[in-house]
């Protein structure tokens, strides 16, 4: 489907708290700009402390007295996948939303829908299984069992990169096992967030299992300091997750961060030269470089260096940057003008380094919008910031290595540690490299491909916790062990019991 801005309506949108549509208590609102067009798109209730008190009270309540984490798994599964077919439904007006709020091209827009629409499925399918485990070997009078409980009432703070499928990743799974939740989409793209609020209560959810709060400047900390809530769960920069965390830390509220990355793709001399190129200019003018994935630190071995860059530059080259609305487009507008602003300082600081720059290094001149070039820097060192920080645009940062061993030292030299990946035909370097780099996802011979089954998250200043995958149960519930006395007493007291009941 083609869309062209005369479609566009300016769509108002109220908070979501306790299954209904209401405005903030302070009456405001806020509106969002398109970035590439300078239009109006949708206005928004502004929300504050006071309704992050309202969508907590609800969602506590949903929690401790509704019906949702009692309801049998099946029924929760039917919800979820009920959403799952619903977004399908919603397709061209989530995607719309998608591409015109973040300014990302408009078929990145449809497969976000779609790999969210996967992951509702998913979750679906977990809300089956949030089984526990049973001893019956302990003792001929005792049966144990360890059970999965709901967490409680979940925080979860989104930001304005992926925001359907950022919220895909962690709400469907809370929901699964039975949390209430509170989400705060970032202020720049709450739209496919609201929407989404509105499709969980058209499949059957239950009255404040999920509300949405929009707004900015205290919402999100309000949300990690609220004594009722029991969990956040948080993607942003490593900044921000420090505050959530000490914030969360504080109050022992369980804590899963999703932060940024710094990730190195390594190209070694005998890998398939023409699949890591393409995987390297994809990697980082993927969604404008605005992706904790992107690939934004390529390694490459010495002797093929010159070559390799030079074909990565030519195809860099031909990425065509422009309106996130047509369906050509590869690389949209940047989200905002902060955002473009971070993008120009780090450039400035490499072009005052000593690195080369062979490709952008601007914005691209038009009438409204916020483009910026594909940029590549070359001879980049790695003690350099455009090789050690998150820039989060579309910035590529090119280094050289000799040998595998050094390689994987640069690789793991930032504070982050999101992805890897490696690019030989060589299987023993691919393995000794795969287990040397301290990230949460190594890729081999591929680059950023994801699937609801396998777990996702952050070494070190990357995060803390896991989402996606059979661990998501583990993320979003509290282990409870019960023990059953059995016919009549047979066994002695063990010692472990004299420590917890003092007995004799
Ligand atoms: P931030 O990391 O600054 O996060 C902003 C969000 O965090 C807002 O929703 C804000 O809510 C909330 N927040 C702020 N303080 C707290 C707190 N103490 N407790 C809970 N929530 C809080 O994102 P930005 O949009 O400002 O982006 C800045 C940089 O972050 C980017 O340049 C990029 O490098 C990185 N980033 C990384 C992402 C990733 O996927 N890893 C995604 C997006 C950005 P409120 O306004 O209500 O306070």
């Amino acid at each position: 489907m083609t869309v062209t801005l005369t479609d566009i309506a300016i769509s108002d949108n109220r908070l979501i708290l306790d299954g209904q549509e209401v405005d903030s208590v302070s009456g405001e609102t806020f509106e969002r700009t398109s970035p590439a067009h300078d239009v109006v798109v949708a206005r928004y209730a502004k929300g504050g402390a006071d309704d992050v008190a309202r969508g907590v009270t609800a969602a506590r309540r949903a929690f401790d007295a509704g019906p949702w984490p009692r309801r049998a798994g099946v029924e929760r599964s039917r919800v979820l996948r009920r959403v799952a077919d619903l977004i399908r439904r919603d397709r061209d007006q989530l995607a719309r939303i998608e591409a015109l709020e973040s300014g990302k091209p408009i078929t990145q827009a449809y497969d976000e829908v779609d790999a969210s629409a996967e992951l509702w499925d998913y979750a679906a399918t977990l809300a089956r299984h949030s089984y526990g485990d049973a001893h019956n070997d302990l003792g001929p009078d005792v049966l144990a069992m360890v059970v999965n409980e709901p967490l409680g009432v979940v925080s979860i703070i989104t930001p304005w990169n992926f925001p359907l499928l950022i919220v895909s990743q962690k709400l469907p799974f809370a929901l699964a096992v039975g949390c209430t939740a509170v989400v705060k989409p970032s202020e720049l793209t709450p739209g496919t967030t609201v929407h989404l609020a509105r499709l969980i209560i058209e499949a059957g959810a239950d009255e404040g299992v999920v509300n949405v709060v929009t707004g900015s400047g205290g919402v999100g900390s309000a949300m990690s300091a609220h004594p009722d809530v029991d969990m956040i769960s948080f993607t942003g920069s490593t900044e921000v997750g420090r505050k959530v965390a000490a914030a969360g830390g504080q109050l022992l509220k369980r804590i899963e961060l999703e932060l940024g990355g710094k990730n190195p793709q390594i190209i070694c001399a005998d890998s398939d030269l023409d699949a890591a190129a393409d995987a390297v200019v994809f990697g980082v003018y993927f969604n404008a470089g605005e992706c904790c994935n992107s690939g934004s630190r390529v390694l490459v071995q010495r002797s093929i260096a010159d070559d390799f860059v030079a074909e990565v530059v030519n195809r860099a080259r031909r990425v065509p940057v422009g309106d996130p609305l047509d369906p050509a487009t590869k690389v949209g507008a940047i989200v905002s003008d902060e955002q473009l602003a971070v993008i120009e300082r780090y450039v400035s600081e490499g072009r005052s380094g000593d690195a080369e720059l062979l490709l952008g290094g601007d914005r691209l001149a038009s009438d409204n919008g916020r483009f910026y070039q594909p940029t590549v820097f070359a001879n980049v060192r790695p003690e350099m910031s455009i090789a050690r920080e998150e820039i989060f645009g579309p910035v590529l940062s090119v280094l050289t290595f000799e040998t595998l061993d050094e390689a994987v030292g640069i690789a793991n030299s930032t504070m982050y540690g999101l992805s890897a990946g490696i690019w030989t035909r060589d299987i023993n370097a691919a393995l000794s490299a795969s287990r040397a780099l301290r990230a949460g996802t190594v890729w081999v011979n591929r680059w950023m491909d994801g699937y609801p089954e396998l777990p996702f998250g952050g070494y070190n200043a990357s995060g803390e916790g896991r989402e996606l995958g059979r661990q998501a149960i583990g993320s979003f519930t509290q282990t409870k062990t019960i023990q059953l006395q059995v016919g009549d007493r047979t066994t002695r007291w063990v010692p472990a019991a004299h420590h917890l009941g003092g007995l004799s």
